[in-house]
């Protein structure tokens, strides 16, 4: 019996759940730990689009998302990490200069529950800011 061709259709639709495993959160994944993951991939194009692709894929009712990185300086993805949040400090290597630095392999999310779009354990705030 011959494999039947996929059409045209079927293999878009193939492509268009590859590329959504590919740039989704995986289960229980923070927005933070998203965020991050992505901008390791595929950069900052000066906007929220991964902290709003998370929303839109995991809670697509926190409207306030953004507005609330925003308030912490996060105005693009990159930025919620040069102003917002960073990892605890048992998460930090060294740096060359002696100072705290991110580690080269990033922690795996610790998790937040299905309705929460808090960050997860994983994530202090700068500054003493507040989520
Ligand atoms: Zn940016
Ligand atoms: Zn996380």
């Amino acid at each position: 019996m011959d494999t039947p061709t996929p059409t045209p259709a079927e293999l878009e639709q193939h492509l268009r759940s590859l590329a959504g495993a590919l740039t989704g959160p995986r289960d229980a994944e923070c927005v933070l730990c998203y965020v991050d993951r992505m901008l390791d991939a595929f950069g900052c194009d000066g906007t929220l689009r991964w902290a709003g692709r998370w929303r839109d894929l995991r809670l697509p009712r926190a409207a306030g998302l953004e507005r609330r990185l925003a308030s912490r300086g996060g105005c693009c993805d990159c930025e919620v990490f040069l102003n917002g949040w960073t990892y605890r400090d048992d998460l930090q290597a060294v740096g060359e200069d002696g100072e705290p630095d991110w580690p080269a392999v990033h922690p795996s999310c610790a998790g937040v529950g299905p309705r929460s779009a808090q960050p997860c354990a994983n994530w202090v705030p700068l500054r003493g800011a507040r989520w």
